[in-house]
């Protein structure tokens, strides 16, 4: 995008002049929180969502967000305005701030808080009619005890393991285990399975980020009286569903086909996925907090 520009520390600069210090504690030690955030067609959906999400991961790691709520909110809108988007990825980051090479996060006077909104990058089309291909990484997810998923941290490598994992077999995604061997999450998406007309998806227990996306098809699923249940998964609960989908703010509800090699029933998008996915839709076009550019 040209002429982009980024909300930092208060201001709205010029993505060439947006920079931070090489002693931020994000960048040193990943010492911080984020969001990634949509918008559709000037409506950003699930922000108060979001914006809970956030100060709940800042404050599950003592950061203190130098900006209320409605602060950020209105900081948000800013941004899309000065990048003129109507539909948009939102990623807002609020980090430790400038400190010193040592850990002590007490020598970071302030937080670094900047927004970036941009165009959306998606899945090519066709994965979601074909559906995802996805492997199972030997890279296990965090575990809840040491730093728990839940919060939505700058420390990614967990992830990124499991993605090169899954680049490496030529997949796009993978599935990753918790300690135990159940199944947790992707490394940016939820995971659901389909099972005799029902939806099962790990419970936050088994180590997840609790994804908006997740939550909002959870709903959308009861509105249709589909049946949803919140309980331990194994791969091989996995590899006999009747449908399995991820779900994900950039991605939203993305069919899976094949999963370690074993394709998942015939090989198709199954009908409830699809029902989703027309559900979802149409949610985000008629729900969020709406503004005008
Ligand atoms: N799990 C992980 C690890 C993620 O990074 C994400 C995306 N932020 C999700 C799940 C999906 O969460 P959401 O629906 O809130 O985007």
């Amino acid at each position: 995008m040209e002429n982009m520009k980024i909300w930092l520390n208060g201001k709205l600069v010029p993505k060439e002049g947006a920079r931070v210090s090489v002693f931020d504690h994000g960048l040193l030690y990943g010492d911080g929180v984020f969001e990634g955030i949509r918008s559709y067609n000037g409506r950003i959906f699930k922000l108060t969502e979001h914006l809970e999400r956030l100060y709940r991961s800042a404050k599950s790691i003592i950061l203190k967000i130098p900006l209320s709520s409605g602060e950020l909110e209105e900081a948000i809108i800013k941004t899309l305005r000065a990048n003129n988007l109507k539909d948009a990825y939102i990623r807002v980051v609020a980090t430790r701030g400038v400190g010193d090479l040592g850990l002590d996060p007490a020598k970071c006077s302030s937080a670094t808080v900047f927004i970036i909104a941009s165009k959306i990058q998606l899945y090519p089309e066709e994965l979601y009619e074909k559906g995802l291909s996805l492997i199972t990484a030997f890279t296990r997810r965090n575990d809840i005890k040491t730093l728990n998923p839940a919060v939505k941290s700058l420390n990614y490598l967990n992830n990124i393991l499991a993605k090169i994992e899954a680049t490496n077999a030529g997949a796009l995604e993978a599935i990753m285990l918790n300690k135990d061997g159940y199944v947790a999450e992707c490394t940016g998406d939820n995971i659901f399975m389909v099972k005799e007309e029902a939806l099962q998806t790990p419970p936050a227990s088994a180590g997840i980020l609790e994804g908006i996306t997740r939550n909002s098809v959870i709903e959308l699923a009861q509105s249709f009286k589909i049946p949803v249940k919140e309980n331990l998964l194994t791969r091989d609960d996995l590899y006999g569903g009747d449908e399995v989908f991820l779900t994900g703010t950039a991605a939203e509800i993305i069919p899976v086909t094949r999963i370690d090699g074993r394709i998942i029933k015939e090989g198709k998008v199954g009908p409830l996925t699809q029902k989703l996915r027309a559900g979802f839709k149409k949610l985000v076009t008629c729900e969020g907090r709406e503004y005008a550019l």
